[in-house]
Parts: structure tokens; C-alpha cells; sequence
């Protein structure tokens, strides 16, 4: 049984403009040529069927993108792969790796991965990469785990992956939780299956994309709040990225409860790891502070994977009580 291999772009199919370096890579190797280039790929006797659905860099990839791939790669496994693996840039791919998580109905492994060091580039990581997710696509083991982001031979569940370096091979982390398994030698090791929510329908979400907006505001120090009613207009959704815990200068917190009336207001942290507190400091601007004006607590879901969730949930036609409740499970 085949794995289907959707090529996506990024700095695994980068190769330079005119042979120089210095001009700057661009996305344009295709799946064929990225597979090709990997060595003991054939040997591991998985056939690929290999798609190219974009050659872009991550920071071009969108929401309904992803959707059409997911729809793709659900057909390939209805037809009989064992699995699905998606090439693409590393930027955006622990929202990429987490939407894909979100809706994948299926128990088939779905991994995504990507490279840090292009073709062009001593000590380039994508064939291994490459090599790596295939063997986890094509492994039993994996099944059941929902959307795995396989990279520098570890498998991280997308629900808490992150890209941490901004160069680094070994970027991706999964800070709350770790490495839920290892490709060792020629071997899939599965060390740990977090638990993961039912999938979310897909039907429909992709026609409401464009009407549901969801942005993302970042509280900094000595932040005056003039730019969050800027930030939230044109806007369906709102997720803050707080200090630590939850919090945000006091005078952000009346316009933020303010906002919260009008539209749903997720209170994530912007530190990277660790969760969103409930009840454990009081000050204005703080976490039971903002939930009391109505913001909704993002657990230990990090900004960037809160707005996807948002997103989706709106674009779904979640209301607001459906919202708070995804939040409480998700987070
Ligand atoms: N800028 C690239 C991208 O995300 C980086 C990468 O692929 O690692 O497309």
C-alpha cells in the first residue's frame, strides 16, 4: 500500500536562482525531484504517489489551502494509502500541522514535514526528514495519532508542536509535552499517545473563511491599547497573547472586556509554554480580572494554535457557548 506525498514548497524544495546562493532560494523543486534526492527512500519499499499541490513558501499558505489538501488526502486513503505525507515550509507549520490535526478523520497517519538547510546547502535536512516521515506515514504505530509533525527524527503531535529555532535543525519542540516518539535506525518507536478531541466536521468551513477574520494582538510593556480597536476592526475573533499567566496592562483591560461583547476574545500566553491560569491572581488586567469581563481561557493552546482554533470554530458556525466550550476541551 502506497503513502500519498503532497509537495507544498518551502525551503525543502527551495534550489538557488541562476546557481548562486546569494540571490535567495525559491520554492521549486518538485515532489518527484524532492524524493528522488533521498537516499534509502526506495530501498524502504513504500510506493509513493506523489502530488505537487503548491510551490510556495509557508508564509503563502492559507487556511482553505490546507482544507484542499486534507480533502485530497482523505480520498487518497479511501482509495488505500496507508498514510499521507505533506512537504512544506517549516514557518507556518505548527498552524498548518495543528488545522490539519483539527479536522483529520481518519486513524491513517498524517505527518507533515519540511527542512531548515535547502538542497543547495551542506548538511541539508530534508532527505532525512523526507525519509523519516515516510517511515512514520507508512507505520502502524502512528495510526491513531492524529497529524504528526516528523522532523530531525522525532514525532511531535501537532497539538503541541512548536518552531522554536529560528535556523536550528532541531526547531520543532513540543515544550508542554515533548517528543511522543523517535525514528531509531529503521524503526518507528512510539513513546506516548496524548489524547486527542474527536475531529472537528470539515464540511462547510472553507466556504466561510473569507467572513470570518480572526486577528491576533500581542500585549507588550507599557502597551497603551491604542492600536487594539485598530487591531479588531474587520474582525470576527480576537486572540491576545498575554504576559505570562494571562495578563495585559490594566488599561488594556475595560477595551478588552469591551471587545469581548461584541465578538469572541481568547486569552492565550505569550511566553511559549505552559498554560493560561484561572484563579490565582486578581489585579485589573489579570486572568480572573479579563475572564470576569468575558475573555475565554486558552489552557495551554499557545496564540498561534488558539487562532486557528478560533478560526475554525467560526468559520464552522460555532456559537458563542460552543466556542467557550471547545476552548475548555482543546485547551
Ligand atoms: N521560509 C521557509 C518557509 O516556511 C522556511 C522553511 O521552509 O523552513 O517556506
Amino acid at each position: 500500500m502506497s503513502v500519498a506525498l503532497f509537495a507544498l514548497g518551502g525551503t525543502i524544495s527551495a534550489a538557488g536562482r541562476s546557481g548562486s546562493p546569494r540571490v535567495g532560494a525559491v520554492p521549486r523543486l518538485t515532489g518527484a525531484q524532492i524524493t528522488a534526492a533521498v537516499p534509502g527512500l526506495a530501498a524502504l519499499g513504500v510506493p509513493l504517489d506523489v502530488r505537487d499541490a503548491q510551490a510556495v513558501p509557508s508564509a503563502d499558505l492559507t487556511f482553505a489551502a490546507m482544507l484542499d489538501v486534507v480533502a485530497a488526502a482523505e480520498a487518497a486513503v479511501r482509495d488505500g494509502a496507508r498514510g499521507v505525507v505533506v512537504t512544506q515550509g517549516t514557518d507556518t507549520l505548527e498552524e498548518t500541522a495543528y488545522l490539519v490535526d483539527l479536522v483529520w478523520p481518519r486513524p491513517e497517519p498524517f505527518v507533515l514535514t519540511g527542512a531548515m538547510r535547502n538542497p543547495t546547502l551542506a548538511g541539508a535536512d530534508g532527505p532525512a526528514n523526507v525519509l523519516a516521515a515516510v517511515r512514520v506515514a507508512a507505520d502502524p504505530a502512528a495510526r491513531g495519532l492524529g497529524a504528526l509533525v516528523v522532523f530531525n527524527d522525532q514525532l511531535h503531535a501537532a497539538r503541541w508542536v512548536r518552531k522554536t529555532h529560528s535556523t536550528s535543525t532541531a526547531t520543532f519542540a513540543s515544550p508542554d509535552l515533548g517528543p511522543i516518539g523517535q525514528v531509531v535506525e529503521d524503526t518507528v518507536r512510539v513513546l506516548a499517545r496524548p489524547p486527542r478531541q474527536p475531529p472537528l466536521t470539515r464540511a462547510g468551513i472553507a466556504e466561510h473563511l473569507d467572513a470570518t477574520r480572526v486577528a491576533l494582538y500581542t500585549a507588550t510593556l507599557d502597551d497603551d491599547g491604542a492600536l487594539l480597536d485598530v487591531v479588531a476592526e474587520g474582525h470576527q475573533g480576537l486572540v491576545v497573547a498575554g504576559f505570562g499567566v494571562g495578563h495585559v496592562p490594566s488599561a488594556l483591560a475595560p477595551r478588552l472586556g469591551a471587545l469581548a461583547g461584541r465578538m469572541p476574545v481568547v486569552l492565550a500566553s505569550r511566553t511559549g509554554g505552559g498554560p493560561v491560569l484561572r484563579h490565582t491572581y486578581g489585579a485589573v488586567g489579570s486572568e480572573t480580572d479579563l475572564q470576569r469581563r468575558g475573555l475565554l481561557n486558552a489552557g495551554l493552546l499557545g496564540p498561534y494554535k488558539a487562532r486557528v482554533l478560533l478560526r475554525t470554530l467560526l468559520a464552522a458556525g460555532a456559537g458563542r457557548e460552543e466556542i467557550a466550550d471547545a476552548f475548555a476541551r482543546h485547551g
